[in-house]
């Protein structure tokens, strides 16, 4: 039946994925520590910014050209094996939802 990318349902510390995640637009990646911009997604080890050593990455195309999600897939973890592949929207949901937490008990 040959190889073929599944998504598996994991869980990792909000915080930790945000240190060390770099997101990948459609030309180029930014960090979701310190938001640097222009970053080579398929090269870069460490933020040129902030200096922080990506662990992850989320892709935006995977969501922008759903058709092409397994090809860009394999293409990711092709060019960056030592990066995991999280799901952009997942992440972002989560990260949402901890800052609308964290803003209540803030202000609470
Ligand atoms: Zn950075």
């Amino acid at each position: 039946m040959g190889q073929h990318y599944l998504r598996v349902f994991k869980s990792f510390q909000l915080e930790e994925v945000k240190k060390s995640l770099l997101i990948m637009g459609d030309l180029s990646g930014n960090c979701a520590s310190c938001s640097a911009l222009g970053i080579n997604a398929y090269e870069a080890k460490t933020c040129p910014e902030c200096g922080t050593v990506f662990k992850y990455i989320a892709s935006r195309r995977l969501e922008t050209h759903p058709t092409e999600r397994f090809q860009l897939a394999r293409r990711l973890a092709e060019k960056r094996p030592d990066l995991t592949l999280i799901d952009l929207l997942d992440y972002q949901k989560a990260a949402g939802d901890k800052a609308a937490r964290d803003f209540f008990s803030a202000s609470s």
